[in-house]
C-alpha cells in the first residue's frame, strides 16, 4: 500500500539512490527491444532482434509472437486478454510493432511516440459510478450478501448495474454508504465488485447502510455462526434458497436443464408446483401450460430437457445438490472413487476424509447433508423419477490414468475448448491448474 501502483513502485525503485535498496526490491523485466549495436551482429528484424536478446542470456517474454496479417492479430489480442487473469503480473493489453527495421526507420516518430508501435488496449476493468441503493442477497446456503445497486455502467464490454459487496466486514471496511461514487472492478467471468469509495466526492447526503436483522425473503431472525464472516438465514423452508437451490440444480456444472434459469424458478416455486428439486421432475405438459407466459413449444423443451439430465454422470448430481463445499473438483473424486450416490450417502466419515485433496471440513458437510430427513426424501424423489445415480460406466478401466499428473492449458486447442479439454483430463484423473508452478507436469 506504499505505493499507487506498480508503474510507481517499479519508477520509485530504480530512483533509490543507494542501488542496494533497488537491489533488495524484488524488481524484474522484460526486454522488448534494442536501441542499437554495431560491430557484432547485423540484424535487419525486431523478432531478429528479440531472438538475438533471448541468446545473449536477457528475459524476453515468452508470449511474443510474429504476426503476419489482421487476424492473426485479432486472435492474438484476443488469446491474450482472456489470459491476462492468469499472468504474474497485471497488464492492460498488446503492443503491435513493425517487424523491418528498416520500415520502423522511415515511419519514425512523432514528439511522443514511433510511429511503426501502437497500444492495443484491452477494454477497462474498473470504472466510476454511483450506489443508488444497497440490497440484500439470500443465497441458496442462507448467507445473506450485501449488493450495491449501480447507477448502470459500461463495464468489460457488458452493462453493470449490480456489484457485490460480499458480506458486512468488507461493507464496514470499504466504508461504503448509499449515494456514494464508487471504483468498481469486474475481471473475466467474476462478479463485479465495489473496491472504492471516492471519498472527495461525498456531499453529506450519503446515507449509511446497515444489515438487516430479519430474513428478507422469510422474515426469520438471521444468525452470524462463530468462525463466519457471513449473516445466514438458517430456516430450511425459506423461499429465497429454496429458489436459489433449483437454480444452482439446473446450471450448467450441476444437471445442465436449459431454460431453467432464475425467473421460471420463481415461477416454479410460486405457483407451487415445485417445492424441492425432487419435484421438477413431476412436471407435466398439462402443469406447465398453466403458468403465464409458458407456450406448448416452451413446455416441451423444458420436459425434454429434464428427461436428458436424467441420464447426467453422478459428478453432475452432487454438484447439484448444493452440498456446501462440495464443487466440481470433489464432486468428481467423490464420483470416481465411490462410484453411486447411495453408497456416498452411507459411507463412513473416515472414508471420504482418507480421499486425497477432501479434507474433514468437506467430509463433515457431506455427512450432514445425508443425514437430513430433508435431503432423504429428495433422493427419495429423484430415485422415483429414475435419475442416473452412478459415474458414466464406460468412464471404469482408463479412469485414472493421468492419476497424479498437473497440466496447465494455454492457448488455442484445434480439436477442444480449454473447457472440454479440463473435463476430459479431469474424467481421466487428471488436475488442470491456472498457471505454471513447479508441480506442472505439462504444459
Ligand atoms: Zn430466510
Amino acid at each position: 500500500s506504499l505505493f499507487a501502483n506498480p508503474r510507481n513502485a517499479a519508477a520509485g525503485s530504480l530512483r533509490q539512490l543507494d542501488p542496494k535498496v533497488a537491489a533488495e526490491r524484488p524488481l524484474d523485466i522484460f526486454v522488448f527491444s534494442l536501441n542499437g549495436i554495431s560491430g557484432v551482429k547485423s540484424l535487419s528484424a525486431h523478432w531478429d532482434t528479440l531472438q538475438y536478446l533471448k541468446e545473449l542470456g536477457f528475459k524476453v517474454n515468452p508470449l511474443v509472437s510474429l504476426l503476419t496479417d489482421l487476424e492473426q492479430i485479432m486472435d492474438y489480442y484476443r488469446n491474450i486478454e482472456s489470459r491476462r487473469h492468469e499472468l504474474p503480473y497485471d497488464i492492460d493489453g498488446v503492443v503491435l510493432k513493425v517487424n523491418e527495421l528498416h520500415c520502423q526507420q522511415q515511419l519514425g516518430s512523432t514528439s511522443r511516440a514511433p510511429r511503426w508501435a501502437v497500444a492495443y488496449k484491452f477494454m477497462a476493468e474498473e470504472a466510476v459510478t454511483r450506489v443508488k441503493d444497497i440490497e440484500v442477497n439470500v443465497g441458496r446456503t442462507g448467507a445473506i450478501t450485501p449488493v450495491a445497486i449501480l447507477e448502470p455502467v459500461l463495464l468489460a464490454g457488458s452493462v453493470v448495474k449490480r456489484a457485490s459487496l460480499h458480506n458486512e466486514d468488507v461493507l464496514k471496511e470499504k466504508e461504503v454508504m448509499i449515494g456514494d461514487e464508487v471504483v468498481v472492478h469486474k475481471a473475466g467471468d467474476v462478479i463485479p465488485e465495489v473496491v472504492k469509495v471516492i471519498k472527495e466526492k461525498r456531499t453529506g447526503r450519503e446515507r449509511a447502510f446497515s444489515m438487516p436483522q430479519l430474513c428478507p425473503s422469510c422474515g426469520k431472525g438471521l444468525q452470524r455462526l462463530s468462525g463466519e464472516v457471513a449473516w445466514r438465514c438458517l430456516n430450511p423452508a425459506c423461499p429465497a434458497q429454496l429458489i436459489e437451490r433449483i437454480i444452482h440444480f439446473a446450471s450448467r456444472n450441476g444437471m445442465d436443464i436449459s431454460g431453467l434459469g432464475e425467473s421460471l424458478a420463481r415461477q416454479l416455486y410460486e405457483s407451487g408446483l415445485v417445492k424441492d428439486v425432487g419435484d421438477l421432475y413431476t412436471l407435466s405438459r398439462e402443469k406447465l401450460v398453466q403458468l403465464e407466459r409458458m407456450g406448448e413449444k416452451s413446455a416441451e423443451n423444458l420436459l425434454e430437457a429434464l428427461h436428458k439430465s436424467k441420464g447426467n454422470p453422478l459428478h453432475k448430481l452432487l454438484v447439484a445438490l448444493g452440498i456446501r463445499f462440495v464443487g466440481e473438483r470433489a464432486a468428481r473424486i467423490l464420483a470416481n472413487h465411490f462410484k453411486s450416490l447411495p453408497e456416498i450417502a452411507v459411507a463412513p466419515e473416515e472414508e471420504i476424509t482418507g480421499l486425497e485433496e477432501i479434507g474433514p471440513k468437506i467430509a463433515s458437510s457431506i455427512k450432514h447433508f445425508f443425514n437430513q430427513e430433508e435431503t432423504k426424501r429428495i433422493i427419495k424423489k429423484l430415485e422415483d423419477a429414475g435419475v442416473n445415480f452412478k459415474e458414466e460406466p464406460e468412464n471404469e478401466g482408463n479412469n485414472g490414468v493421468l492419476e497424479g499428473c498437473t497440466f496447465v492449458l494455454t492457448g488455442t486447442l484445434k480439436d477442444y475448448t480449454r473447457r472440454e479439454a479440463t473435463l476430459l483430463i479431469q474424467a481421466k484423473g487428471g488436475k488442470v491448474t491456472g498457471s505454471v508452478s513447479k508441480n506442472t507436469d505439462y504444459v
